[in-house]
């Protein structure tokens, strides 16, 4: 507290995101990177950035990144926002598109940045529980609503809902917006973002900080008809001129020139979460269905806290979540089969 603060500022409860230690030889499973790298093109992309480039402002329409993006979706450059990375484009979202009179909707059990920026920017919200099991109860969404906001696959259980279900939001709330937040798309999932042309109240938002191993680079995207991408560019404009800079611009282009990479990496990833998910089961783990680069598991007689802490002093990071419905649950990042090899040996001397 400082007696300069804001109410505002002294109000806020911020995210926390996951630790990114300095240094240390750890096996870091707790932030969903992805551990292959960006495709090679990106790192030419990167060699070539010159002098002259960084010293001018870059666009700040992105305009050659947004149609490329754009083309790969099978979409118009004005219907892409972009911003940097996707929590900007959520925040955004959250405060040119969802904050309405009527509460918004989200599971229980999501992405916590959710009630953050409902907190920051104001905006009134209820949370929808999920099943037992942490399915979505579609049918509990037919309410008056703001908008709904949802990932797809879900963040922290990975589970993915169909289509056909993200259609049923969609007609059940014509008058408001419905986000699907696509952070783990690429890994196995089939995106909505085929659906935007029949619904002008559909907005998908993607990020390159997973599946496209760019975390650190920022970049992330919104998909939707040409006048919720113009609400969110009013805000943006309000706000930073330029979130893309020239680097992120440049080498997301790459990145999105190599769809072999993209493909190539996913599949590695997935190949190895369907080999640990089996293995995770054989020890006595209930492993949520993933479609996600990240498991959600719970051990019938270990609890995940001391897990968490055994794993972290045998140098292997995870994420653990002391809240309630998932404080028994880990959520662990799908690593290179090294990484994972050395995590299911630690697990077995643990259990
Ligand atoms: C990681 C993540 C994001 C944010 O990713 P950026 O790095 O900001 O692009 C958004 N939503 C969900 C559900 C995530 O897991």
């Amino acid at each position: 507290m400082s007696r300069f603060w804001s109410d505002l500022a002294s109000s806020l409860t911020p995210y926390v995101p996951g630790e990114q230690p300095r240094g240390a030889r750890l096996i870091k499973l707790n932030t969903n990177e992805n551990p292959y790298g960006p495709a090679p093109g990106v790192l030419a992309a990167l060699a070539e950035i010159n002098g002259d480039q960084l010293r001018r402002y870059p666009d700040p329409e992105s305009s050659e990144l947004r149609s490329a993006w754009a083309s790969r979706e099978g979409l118009q450059a004005d219907q892409v926002f972009l911003g940097n990375g996707s929590d900007e484009v959520l925040a955004h979202t959250f405060q040119a598109l969802l904050k309405q009179d009527q509460p918004l909707l989200f599971p229980d059990i999501s992405y916590s940045f959710y009630p953050v920026w409902c907190e920051l920017y104001g905006l009134p919200y209820a949370t929808v529980a999920l099943r037992d099991d942490f399915s979505v109860v579609v049918e509990d969404y037919d309410r008056p609503a703001g908008g709904v906001i949802i990932p797809n696959p879900n963040a922290p259980t990975g589970m993915i809902l169909p289509l056909s279900d993200i259609s049923s939001l969609l007609a059940m709330h014509t008058d408001s917006v419905v986000v699907v937040d696509e952070a783990y798309i690429d890994f196995g999932g089939e995106s909505a973002t085929g659906l935007i042309q029949q619904h002008d109240n559909l907005l998908v938002v993607q990020t390159a900080s997973k599946s496209r191993s760019l975390a650190g680079m920022r970049v992330g995207a919104a998909f939707g008809h040409r006048d919720l991408i113009e609400g969110l560019s009013r805000v943006k404009d309000s706000f930073n001129s330029y979130p893309l800079d020239v680097v992120a611009q440049q080498t997301m282009l790459a990145s999105l020139r190599d769809e072999e990479w993209l493909q190539h990496c996913t599949g590695r990833v997935i190949e190895t979460r369907t080999r640990v998910v089996a293995e995770l089961k054989e020890m006595g783990f209930e492993v949520l269905p993933s479609a996600a680069n990240f498991l959600f598991v719970r051990h019938a007689r270990q609890a995940a806290g001391e897990l968490f802490a055994a794993l972290r002093e045998r140098q292997i990071i995870v994420r653990y979540f002391n809240k309630p419905r998932v404080d028994e649950f880990l959520r662990i990042s799908i690593g290179t089969d090294n990484d994972m090899d050395e995590l299911l040996a630690v697990l077995k001397t643990l259990i």
